[in-house]
């Protein structure tokens, strides 16, 4: 597919405003500050599609990027990024009860990429990330971002021990190295895309 295509459609803080549950969909996850909105511009090869924050935690909507006009063609989903110490508890507890939900009831939801700074992988959140997409049934594809950051023999040694925590959770996930800043890892991300995608 043609991520390049990607536009936004809308954002959302409720599953009943998202697009009616047709087609294909996959949807990006992380703690806020992970590298999310930067591995969905990188993906998408645009500057701009997902806002790269200067603060934190932000983004408390999902927002929806079609990758074609049909109502029943393959999108990108952004979930609110987790973990943002700051963010009120209200808003806390309203993310914790929405995201299992829609992770267990959405039918065009093919996959989820969780994404994860390198220098900081399997936090307690990203386990329970993982815990409810095992409990879904709903495959998981782990971007360790920045990893421009490390060397290559320390980022490959953090890229097998991620993959066991994360399988030790659920046993079918799969995990590359990414960063948005040499682009390394984003043709393996679209391959996976594709793949979930069907096409
Ligand atoms: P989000 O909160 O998960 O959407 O994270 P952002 O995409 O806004 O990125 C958070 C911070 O990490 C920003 O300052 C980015 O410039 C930086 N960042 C994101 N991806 C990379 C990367 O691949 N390499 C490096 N060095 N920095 C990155």
């Amino acid at each position: 597919l043609d991520y390049r295509r990607a536009q936004f459609l809308l954002s959302a803080v409720r599953p009943e405003q998202l697009p009616a549950d047709r087609g294909d969909e996959v949807a990006f996850a992380g703690r806020s500050n992970a590298g999310k909105s930067s591995a969905l511009n990188a993906i998408t090869d645009q500057k701009q599609l997902a806002r790269v924050s200067k603060t934190p935690g932000r983004t408390q909507q999902i927002n929806v990027f079609p990758l074609t006009d049909e109502a029943n063609g393959a999108r990108l989903i952004d979930l609110p990024g987790y973990g943002y110490a700051r963010a009120p508890a209200s808003v806390r507890e309203h993310w914790q009860r929405i995201l299992p939900q829609y992770l267990e009831s959405r039918q065009s939801l093919r996959g989820l990429v969780l994404i994860m700074d390198i220098r900081h992988p399997l936090g307690p959140l990203d386990e329970q990330m993982l815990t409810w997409c095992e409990a879904a049934g709903l495959p998981v594809h782990v971007l360790l971002s920045k990893a421009d950051k490390l060397g290559r023999g320390r980022a490959g040694n953090t890229l097998k021990a991620v993959r066991r925590g994360t399988q030790a959770i659920c046993p079918l996930a799969t995990a590359q190295l990414f960063s948005s800043q040499t682009r390394h890892g984003v043709d393996d991300a679209r391959r996976q895309l594709d793949q979930w995608f069907g096409a």
